[in-house]
């Protein structure tokens, strides 16, 4: 039993895992193989109040807390992380600094049809030569008149490709650095704005990424998030801070789908007359992993409550990224070894959980870079 979630909260695992398991999983093979998102699938989740669920209900969100959050990136993970990869840009980073900073106009332009899943987000941050000195990029916008223009290029932004509009961060005032950042939302089809490639990538194929690019991409002032020139840093800080809790359930998700393949096949696998479940070294590496992932989802949870009791949490949110993600990786290598040699084929599913689950010591803050900010937190 479950003591950690409320009632209401189990209710909610139950019918996502269903809706996963029915509606997303029968999607999984054809949208990796083809390296596209199954874009259909953003009504759906809207149309159900699954795709933002955080956000208020007559917003077209679910009302839902943190850790209810959780609950489901953890549920949509375990079955695909590209797919949860392409939703979670949506509910987080493209919407989040619109939902929280972002004018009347912006919300109903944007954001209300981004929950409902009629208009696809990304977030634009990082650029071909700037990714963990997110305060140096050289993206800039200079103003003329009651309009921006934005000139510069953007790499690895997931949904890119497919996106309706972007959020993306540009200097107004370089001299400034982080403080003279803001965030501006470009429509699809403004002239100047284009998707210059979409990139192949190791893993999380079913997502698609892409590098974009503005060239004297002219954007209306009141498509500026926040009031004032400057104060896109904090926003764009606090955007991510939200987004490393969620992380802690989608590396859960991932390492939990490792660990019930490793399982299976240590049933099924005979070796020396006996399934090799039965030798006491993979039963030790199963146990080991499923000790780890209930921590990984405990310690998730945990730091999901403190921020839904509205705790500053920048440390604890850093803490749960890093260590979940570290975590994982040592999941997946033991479910990859128990596989053995079928484990590297293609045929068995453990192969894209390992692909998939490499990038998250990568992405949203690097382990290095959430090392530097736990230590800053800690005054070291
Ligand atoms: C599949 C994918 C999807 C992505 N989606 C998006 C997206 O939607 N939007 C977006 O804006 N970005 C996105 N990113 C970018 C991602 O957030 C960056 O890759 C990440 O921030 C790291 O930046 P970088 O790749 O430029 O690495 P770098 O910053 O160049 O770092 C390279 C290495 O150096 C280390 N390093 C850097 N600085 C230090 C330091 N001071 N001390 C010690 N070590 C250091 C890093 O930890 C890393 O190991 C995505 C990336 C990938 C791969």
């Amino acid at each position: 039993m479950d003591l950690e979630l409320t009632e209401e909260q189990r209710i909610f695992k139950k019918a996502v895992r269903s809706f996963v398991e029915k509606e997303v999983a029968p999607l999984v093979e054809e949208a990796e193989e083809k390296e596209t998102f199954p874009i259909s699938l953003f009504r759906k989740m809207g149309e159900l109040g699954y795709l933002c669920v955080r956000y208020p209900v007559e917003m077209g969100g679910a009302g839902a807390d943190k850790v209810t959050e959780c609950i489901l990136v953890e549920e949509l993970c375990r079955v695909c992380a590209g797919i949860a990869g392409g939703v979670l840009v949506q509910s987080g980073l493209a919407t989040e600094p619109i939902y929280r900073f972002g004018s009347e106009e912006l919300k109903e332009r944007f954001l209300y049809p981004a929950i409902r899943g009629e208009k696809i987000g990304a977030f634009a941050l990082t650029e071909p030569d700037v990714g963990s000195d997110a305060a140096s990029i050289r993206t800039r916008a200079v103003r003329e008149g009651q309009y921006y223009i934005i000139n510069g290029s953007k790499m690895f932004i997931t949904n890119g490709p497919i996106c309706d509009f972007a959020v993306v961060a540009a200097s107004v005032d370089p001299s400034r650095k982080a403080h003279g950042i803001n965030l501006f939302v470009v429509e699809k089809g403004t002239p100047g704005f284009t998707v210059a490639r979409k990139l192949r990538k190791v893993g999380n194929c079913s997502a698609e990424t892409g590098e974009l690019v503005f060239e004297d991409c002219k954007v209306p002032v009141s498509h500026r998030i926040g009031p004032r020139e400057g104060g896109g840093f904090a926003q764009i800080r606090e955007t991510l801070m939200s987004g490393r809790i969620t992380y802690g359930a989608r590396c859960t998700g991932v390492a939990q789908a490792a660990y019930e393949a490793a399982f299976q096949y240590a049933q099924q696998r005979v070796q020396f007359g006996k399934p090799i479940g039965k030798f006491q070294v993979n039963r030790f590496k199963l146990a080991s992993m499923a000790m780890k992932i209930d921590i990984m989802r405990s310690y998730t949870y945990r730091v999901a409550r403190l921020s839904d009791m509205g705790a500053r949490v920048m440390k604890e949110a850093s803490m749960v990224k890093l260590f979940c993600s570290e975590t994982l990786q040592e999941v997946l290598s033991q479910a990859m070894q128990i596989h053995g040699g079928y484990g590297y084929m293609m045929e068995y599913p453990i192969q894209r959980f390992w692909r998939d689950g490499r990038l998250f010591t990568i992405t949203e803050g690097t382990s290095e870079i959430h090392h530097m900010i736990i230590a800053q937190e800690l005054g070291i």
